[in-house]
């Protein structure tokens, strides 16, 4: 089994903010083009990789997709050499305050080390002084003269997360981006096993843009791809402190395979049974609707996909240290590739909703 962890670890450290992905594009496309056939982007940046089934002419294609934008910030407005941000992305502000980040500053095409701080309690109103502060307040601060600041920042620029990855004791990888470049390392250790394991079917790996703000890499490569089967990666929550019960999942313990309308029941059906058969542990994650990730997406294009959504459980989710159990990761890789492995040509008869 191919050891994800030291490209895990270099998708986490690299910026790619929705909308922007093109530095953690650069990386997937050199690590993936020895492990397929071709390697190029859409119209809109996404990657895709195609690796060709055996045999037949024109095989049925299955398209496995994960997401690899990240959520981070964007200067909005620069007081006195101090930067205010809003957020790109669903990002969780309680945290901000004290995290390492990277301004990509445009003026002179810079990456400026910063630290996101806040006012001391006691300069604040009361109300304001104990509680968490609302984005508005919070501040940019590279350590330059406002006159320097002004050369160099401008109104606009991204500013990404930069803390490294760090290595929990028991097996957890700790980052940003963890969501969703964990299923990034998923896909592409599919991709190493698949090059000893044959398949009938054409395989697009496809790590989409934009699916923290609007689900544009996932519409647009279903569209364009128009595969028989697409099967999304992505995160969910993982069990702890201050979690619920039926909403959260235990880390270390196996993949989710998500069921719900958002679906095709064939799909998670055969997942299951091949999870079961290889003693893969896995947990189901009940979705009354759409599952908010790329399955969405995926599901509704066209005249409509057959969609099946492969998790794994994450803790502090949209925050700069989201944790995962690198195992979980592993696990999805190798049942995805098995998943591959297993069809046939026929298969693409067998899916029908019932
Ligand atoms: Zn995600």
């Amino acid at each position: 089994m191919t050891d994800i962890l030291p490209f895990l670890k270099s998708l986490i450290s690299v910026a790619g903010l929705s909308g922007h992905e093109s530095p953690v594009a650069d990386l997937i496309a050199q690590r993936w083009r020895p492990l397929v056939d071709e390697v190029r982007l859409s119209r809109v940046g996404s990657l895709h990789g195609l690796k060709k089934g055996a045999g037949q002419s024109a095989p049925p294609a299955i398209m496995v997709a994960a997401h690899m934008d990240a959520i981070g910030m964007r200067v909005s407005r620069i007081v006195d050499g101090f930067l205010h941000i809003t957020n790109v992305g669903g990002i969780d502000v309680r945290v901000l305050p004290g995290a390492e980040v990277t301004v990509h500053a445009s003026g002179t095409d810079e990456e400026l080390p910063a630290v996101v701080g806040m006012p001391p309690a006691r300069f604040l109103p009361e109300s304001a002084g104990n509680g968490f502060l609302a984005i508005n307040h919070l501040l940019v601060d590279t350590g330059l003269l406002p006159r320097e600041v002004g050369r160099k920042v401008r109104v606009g620029d991204l500013v990404s997360f930069a803390n490294e990855p760090i290595e929990l004791a028991g097996d957890v990888l700790s980052g940003h981006t963890m969501d969703n470049r964990a299923s990034v390392a998923a896909l592409t250790a599919c991709l190493q096993d698949l090059q000893n394991k044959p398949h009938v079917w054409d395989v697009w790996a496809v790590a989409t843009v934009q699916e923290e703000v609007s689900y544009l890499g996932a519409y647009s490569s279903t569209f364009a791809i128009r595969p028989q089967i697409v099967i999304v990666i992505d995160a969910t929550f993982a069990k702890g402190p201050g979690a619920n019960d039926w909403q959260t999942f235990p880390m270390g313990k196996g993949v989710g395979l998500g069921l719900g309308p958002n679906m095709h029941p064939f799909l998670h059906t055969r997942l299951r049974e091949l999870a079961e058969r290889l003693e893969i542990p896995w947990f189901l994650d009940v979705m009354p609707a759409q599952s908010g990730t790329d399955a969405f997406a995926a599901q509704t294009t066209a005249e409509g996909i057959p969609t099946a959504l492969v998790e794994f459980p994450i803790r502090y989710m949209h925050t700069p240290v989201e944790s995962a159990a690198v195992k979980d990761i592993q696990r999805v890789g190798r049942l995805l590739a098995e998943f591959i492995a297993t069809l046939e040509a026929d298969f693409v008869d067998m899916i029908v909703w019932e």
